[in-house]
């Protein structure tokens, strides 16, 4: 039977892949789908870990023959999820992360309408800078441009919120990750009622202070819902 698809999107920078790997280790039960890219490897980055690092050929090549759920282009590069990668969660009885960018995010709200969208944002533009320098000066690579263009997107992908059910503000890891571990356990209707309410906190709609507190920061304006 088919697990449970938890969609998780989240401005370059705002700590997504750090809190995924705590959540993971919190909880059994949760592939990660691999994501194929025409980027390079960052870093310490592995082919068949972070990403299938693919050419451009060979990403056009699998978009025509439909193996994709789906892709977007970002930053230039080609992302996308293959299909094959819900075979896979499948054949091991497993739920599936999935964390891909707002474009395709939308896509997959499409198709796959009973997916778990959750969307992950950095306290602050202030705060979301200072990961972004901390992470490029850590890889050994400082590059300006790349870190005004995330910042800018950051804004945009921003508008996309209230698309999403959940909004997690990533301030305190622990705290993020407690909150991300009761949407998944509310998903599997494993949740106990304090794990239920924290969850609950968490829906974008709710507009919790520390998500108004952070959308404010980044100068998005509130819609009610
Ligand atoms: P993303 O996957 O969203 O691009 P990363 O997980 O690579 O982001 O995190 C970006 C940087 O921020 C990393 O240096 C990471 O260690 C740091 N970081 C992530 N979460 C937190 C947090 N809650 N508090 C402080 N630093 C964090
Ligand atoms: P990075 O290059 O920092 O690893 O990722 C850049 C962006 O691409 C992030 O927003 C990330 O979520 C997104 N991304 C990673 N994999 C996929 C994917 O398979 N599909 C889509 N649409 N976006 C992805």
């Amino acid at each position: 039977m088919a697990g449970i698809l938890f969609i998780i999107s989240a401005p370059s920078g705002s700590g997504k892949s750090t809190l995924v790997n705590e959540v993971r280790r919190l909880v059994p039960g949760l592939d990660f789908s691999i994501s194929y890219t025409t980027r390079k490897p960052r870093g310490s980055e592995e082919d068949g870990r972070e990403y299938h690092f693919t050419t451009r050929e060979e990403f056009e090549r699998m978009i025509a023959a439909g193996e994709f759920l789906e892709w977007a282009e970002v930053f230039g590069n080609y992302y996308g999820t293959a299909l094959s990668a819900l075979d896979l969660a499948s054949a091991h009885g497993t739920d599936l992360l999935l964390d891909i960018d707002v474009q395709g995010a939308l896509q997959v709200m499409q198709t796959m309408p009973d997916a778990v969208s959750i969307f992950i944002l950095p306290p602050s533009p202030e705060v979301l800078e200072r990961r972004l320098r901390n992470r490029s000066q850590a890889e050994g690579v400082a590059n300006e441009s790349v870190i005004e263009t995330r910042l800018a997107e950051a804004r945009t992908e921003l508008q996309k919120i209230d698309d999403y059910k959940y909004a997690l503000v990533n301030d305190i890891l622990d705290q993020a990750a407690s909150e991300m571990r009761s949407i998944v356990l509310v998903a599997r209707g494993d949740a106990t009622p304090a794990e239920g309410d924290l969850a609950a906190q968490c829906v974008t709609g709710a507009r919790s202070p520390r998500l108004e507190s952070a959308l404010h920061s980044f100068g998005v304006t509130i819609r009610n819902v």
